[in-house]
């Protein structure tokens, strides 16, 4: 067993760490801020009025399976210390000017038809063309890129006969390019990763994805 130093406790470093520890290593996290969790955290603001709370990153869990799996490699089950709570709607996004409000949900056709009547028959129609490239990305992605350590010219040789999934993965266009009309509801997918919406590369579409689908495939 190995004395192992995590740095950074976000909930990457705090999986890792975990992990690590339930299978009997030594592990120390450092952490420069004052507390855990990285950007999953909360900022208070007292004002006169009142005392105002502000979640700083995550208020979606993306891929429970994920967490159900840490759980249950570290001795635990997920279920006992939380209640997921599906949620309907997932997002409101309001359009600034009296613009119209949209509701998301975890239903695809459902969300579809709500685009429809909120912004207009062609920015659904990008919408379902956006879902349909994002469900190629994630499948070529999942397997291979995010469960799997990509870490030397060969295992990035492996990858690179597969032409299909490069089209779908799509380096060099953006998603702006792919969904003009529904281009305003991409943006807060995009903001977890720190990337501007406008420039952002096609395959964070598949993050809209993933926090619609509970068993992505
Ligand atoms: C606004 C927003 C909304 C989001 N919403 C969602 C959501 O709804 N659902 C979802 O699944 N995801 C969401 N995300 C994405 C999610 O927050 C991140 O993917 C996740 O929190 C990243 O965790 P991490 O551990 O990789 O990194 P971080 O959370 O960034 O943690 C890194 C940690 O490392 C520390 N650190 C860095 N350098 C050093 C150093 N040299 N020494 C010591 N410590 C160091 C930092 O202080 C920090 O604590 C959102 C993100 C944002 C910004």
């Amino acid at each position: 067993m190995a004395r192992i130093v995590v740095v950074g406790a976000g909930v990457g470093g705090l999986a890792t760490a975990a992990r690590l520890a339930a299978t009997g290593h030594q592990v120390t996290v450092l952490e420069r801020a004052d507390t855990v969790g990285g950007k999953l955290g909360r900022y208070a603001h007292d004002t006169p009025a009142g005392s105002f709370h502000f979640d700083t990153g995550p208020s979606l869990l993306t891929m429970p399976e994920v967490f159900h799996d840490l759980f249950e490699a570290t001795g635990a089950k997920l279920d006992e210390y939380l209640d997921l709570v599906p949620l309907d709607p997932i997002v409101r996004h309001v359009f600034p000017g009296g613009g119209p409000t949209l509701d998301s949900c975890a239903d695809p056709v459902e969300f579809a038809g709500r685009i429809g009547a909120a912004l207009g028959d062609r920015a659904a129609a990008d919408w379902q063309r956006l879902w349909r490239r994002a469900a190629r990305v994630w499948q070529a992605s999942s397997r291979d890129i995010l469960r799997r350590a990509v870490d030397s010219p060969r295992d990035l040789a492996s990858l690179a006969w597969r032409v299909g999934d490069l089209a779908a993965i799509a380096p060099g266009r953006t998603l702006r390019g792919l969904a003009v009309g529904t281009c305003p509801t991409l943006g807060c997918g995009c903001c977890w990763t720190g990337t501007p919406p406008t420039p952002a590369p096609t395959r964070a579409g598949h993050r809209r994805r993933l926090s619609r689908s509970p068993t992505p495939s």
